[in-house]
């Protein structure tokens, strides 16, 4: 890769194009950030490229509901204060933060990483449903909210597990309308997101 007509030492040349394959980073900001890194001091440099190795050779999956954890199962699953007869279904693991934001929420959480889209050849079988069902039929869940983000995509997605659970006669809930529509849940305020789980309706 060329910055303007001075081709870049070939170690800056790599981390520009490893840094351009970030979401939302551009060939600009990459060259901005390599530069400025190469700027850090050393002990911090090593300390970002530790924390991004460590974030993949220390994480696993949560047994139990599928996010990224550290110790399996995830501290929400183990824990005492949760409310493990609600299910919150979300999407993916930032979901989970956005929602423990809000401070009201106390039941446990599902990650399904990823939605239905035929589109990009994504079906059931990609995501973590059936570690859902089989969670709800080996446990006491009372309620599932499925709060997959309010898009075609989330829509189709809550609309499908919704059938596959109401056999097994529990509540099946969604988020209440009010949400940006085609939005994504990490984004959402705390008073919407808090709005839209205490007024969640029976699906
Ligand atoms: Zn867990």
């Amino acid at each position: 890769m060329k910055i303007g007509f001075m081709p870049a030492a070939e170690p800056i040349s790599r981390l520009i194009e490893e840094l351009g394959k970030l979401p939302g980073i551009g060939p600009k900001s990459a060259a901005r950030l390599a530069y400025y890194l190469l700027r850090t001091p050393e002990t911090e440099a090593r300390a970002l490229a530790e924390a991004i190795i460590a974030v993949k050779e220390r994480t696993v999956l949560c047994s139990s509901c599928q996010t990224i954890t550290d110790s399996d199962p995830c501290a929400i699953c183990t824990s005492d204060e949760r409310d493990h007869s609600i299910i919150c279904v979300v999407k993916e693991p930032l979901d989970i933060l956005a929602l423990e934001r809000t401070g009201r929420y106390k039941g446990v959480y599902h990650v399904l990483h990823g939605v239905l889209s035929p589109m990009d050849g994504i079906g059931p079988e990609d995501l973590k449903i059936r570690d859902l069902t089989r969670r709800i039929e080996s446990g006491s869940v009372e309620e599932v909210i499925l709060a997959t983000n309010p898009n075609l995509e989330g829509e189709a997605t809550a609309m499908y597990i919704q059938r596959l659970l109401t056999p097994l006669g529990l509540k099946v809930t969604r988020l209440a309308r009010g949400l940006p529509v085609g939005g994504d849940l990490e984004y959402a305020d705390e008073v919407t997101l808090t709005h839209a789980l205490e007024s969640r309706q029976a699906m």
